[in-house]
């Protein structure tokens, strides 16, 4: 008999907020991403939908139908097909549109092949019932990227700013660090206690944003203090600081976030680049490491 999958199993992190983590094809270690059903009356926004199998569609229907949700409203944190592949099926059998910064509306249409009216730029302020939902622009993982901010709960959706398991990836195109550093910085300072990641079980919000720009910032002074020895190629600093330690299929990832890290840098002027041989070559004074 063939193993039946176990039903999804929501998680009620609030007085309206219900995190569900659905099964997802994502990057490894990551085997699902996290659907979050914020509702109050029979009012409900949804953030977030990975999956498109039938199976789990008709699960969150059923959900929903429990809930007693009677309008629907959708939005994705970001446009990666990991957080919106199942959101087109249900915007459709609700007839509803598809909320997103509009800077990630041009990858959201390749991604999900749409056509333009399914997708509407996110608002900044969404009332359910007597509920007040925020919604604020927060580039960094995208450049469309956005937190979701339930105050009355205490409650922040961060998308794929924080992870509950592994960890997160900034890279070009679609990732920029300096505006990571400052997404981190206004959820620490969000007063929100709680967190809701892309990825994983909820966070302490102000714990977690801390020590994750404390990690990249070690991150950061590590490639700082290798390219002031000698000047290295991106993939030397990826062989110099991860080995052969990567599992298969985060390797282009990590270089992204590297490229991220030293970009930023450049941007600060702390770094040189340098075109030779087929590459570019970073460098930077001793003295900067100081
Ligand atoms: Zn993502």
């Amino acid at each position: 008999m063939p193993v039946q999958e176990s039903s999804p199993v929501p998680v009620r992190l609030s007085g309206h907020v219900w995190q569900v983590p659905f099964p997802t094809p994502t990057l490894p270690p990551l085997d699902h991403t996290n659907t979050y059903v914020i509702t109050a009356g029979d009012d409900c926004l949804l953030v977030d939908l990975g999956t498109s199998e039938g199976r789990h569609l008709s699960w969150l229907t059923q959900f929903l139908r429990d809930l007693g949700v009677q309008r629907l409203r959708i939005i994705a944190t970001h446009y990666h097909v990991d957080h919106t592949a199942g959101l087109p099926r249900l915007a459709t059998q609700w007839q509803v549109p598809i909320h997103l910064h509009p800077l990630d509306h041009p990858p959201a249409r390749q991604a999900l092949g749409v056509t333009p009216e399914l997708l509407q730029p996110a608002p900044a302020h969404v009332q359910l019932a007597d509920l007040p939902v925020i919604i604020r622009h927060q580039p960094g993982h995208t450049h469309g990227h956005l937190h979701i901010e339930v105050p009355a709960d205490g409650v922040i959706l961060v998308g794929d700013h924080l992870s509950g398991a592994g960890t997160v990836w900034i890279g070009p195109p679609d990732g920029h660090m300096d505006d990571y550093l400052t997404a981190l910085t206004a959820i620490a300072q969000s007063g929100c206690p709680v967190a809701g990641p892309g990825h994983g079980p909820p966070l302490n919000a102000r714990a977690a944003a801390l020590q994750t720009k404390e990690r990249r910032l070690r991150r950061e002074a590590e490639i700082l203090s290798l390219i002031s020895q000698r000047p290295l190629s991106i993939r030397e600093l990826r062989q110099r600081i991860y080995g052969d330690s990567l599992p298969s299929g985060v390797e282009g990832v990590a270089r992204r976030t590297l490229q991220a890290h030293v970009e930023r840098l450049l941007d600060a002027g702390q770094v040189q680049a340098a075109w030779k041989d087929g590459r570019f070559l970073y460098s930077a004074e001793p003295s900067a490491n100081g």
